[in-house]
């Protein structure tokens, strides 16, 4: 609580420290916040305490969960027997907004960067072997980024499933080789579901 900044220009630091903002948009968001209703300015400043204090990876699937488990492994509604592993949660993130994959996910929490001399460390490999070796999926979508990391983290995936009854797809490519899920659009990722192929 020593900040010996004013209030407003906290605000305004923190606005300014956000991708893509610059000094003026963080000016005009916080004289937007000091002109806010109380209720919604709490409500906003609740919802960022809330994501920071509440938060924590699923037990099941590594994605953002509130308790124990995240929504979508909760929703019995979902197709149990299809996984998608993806990188990070922001590639889940993206997969969901398209909202044509009405499976499973698998959070990696990360990805081989072999040129970066990043290994396998850190990535939830052995909670993804112990849940395929279960036997409830029948395909295991590897959705990794289409670039050189996410296919080297895809082949990774594949090695430590190998063997197990499982049919092994990868999304299509689509139009954006080397574009992350999160920048890919709606039909890109409609398309690279659609066009999955055996690994
Ligand atoms: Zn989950």
């Amino acid at each position: 609580m020593a900040d010996k900044r004013g209030v407003v220009k906290r605000l305004i630091d923190g606005f300014a420290d956000l991708p893509g903002i610059g000094r003026r948009t963080a000016e005009r968001l916080a004289y937007h916040v000091l002109n806010m209703p109380k209720e919604q300015a709490l409500a906003f400043a609740d919802a960022i305490r809330a994501v920071k204090e509440n938060l924590r990876p699923c037990r099941t699937c590594f994605n953002l969960a509130e308790g124990e488990q995240c929504d979508i492994c909760a929703d019995s509604r979902r197709d149990q027997t299809v996984l998608c592993v993806v990188e990070q949660v922001r590639d889940l993130l993206a997969l969901e907004q398209a909202g044509n994959f009405r499976g499973l996910y698998h959070v990696l929490q990360g990805r081989v960067a072999p040129l970066e001399g990043k290994g396998i460390d850190g990535l939830t490999l052995d909670a993804l072997a112990a849940r395929v070796s279960q036997g409830q999926f029948r395909e295991v979508i590897l959705g990794t980024t289409p670039n050189v990391e996410g296919d080297a983290t895809a082949l990774v995936v594949a090695q430590r499933l190998e063997g197990l009854p499982v049919e092994l797809t990868r999304l299509a490519r689509g139009l954006t080789v080397g574009a992350s899920l999160e920048q890919a659009n709606r039909e890109m990722l409609v398309d690279a579901f659609a066009g999955r192929r055996k690994f």
